[in-house]
């Protein structure tokens, strides 16, 4: 069996994480190398390495997963002052093979992304 992703052991309480929101299908913790002064990554508790791996079978949680990003803003007091990150593989830079939404906020943010 494939050995877990980080993420997979923070679902599974294995490591621990400083969680700002959670529900039934999702996850969202501060991102342990803090890249804005509000970093925080929302990912849904199924395994599912990446955004291409979503399916139709999806479709709930892919809208689930996006209601739950204003949530999180709100619950974080940064509505209307936030950039959501995905990436997709690892030619941009994804590290960790569980679907994942940076939740940035609290400084200028550069347009277009590096
Ligand atoms: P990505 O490069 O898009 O795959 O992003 C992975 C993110 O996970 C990076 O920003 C890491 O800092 C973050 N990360 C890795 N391990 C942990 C952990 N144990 N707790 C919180 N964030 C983590």
């Amino acid at each position: 069996m494939a050995e877990k992703t980080v993420f997979k052991r923070i679902i599974d309480g294995e490591i621990p994480a400083d969680i700002v929101y959670e529900d039934e299908h999702c996850l969202a913790f501060r991102d342990i190398n803090p890249r804005a002064p509000t970093h925080v990554l929302l990912i849904p508790k199924a395994e599912i390495p990446t955004l291409d791996d979503l399916s139709e079978a999806d479709h709930a949680l892919a809208g689930h997963l996006l209601l739950a990003v204003g949530k999180v803003a709100k619950t974080l007091g940064i509505e209307g002052a936030y950039r959501v990150v995905a990436n997709c593989g690892a030619e941009v830079g994804q590290e960790v093979m569980h679907v994942h939404f940076h939740v940035l906020a609290g400084r200028p943010l550069g347009w277009p992304p590096g």
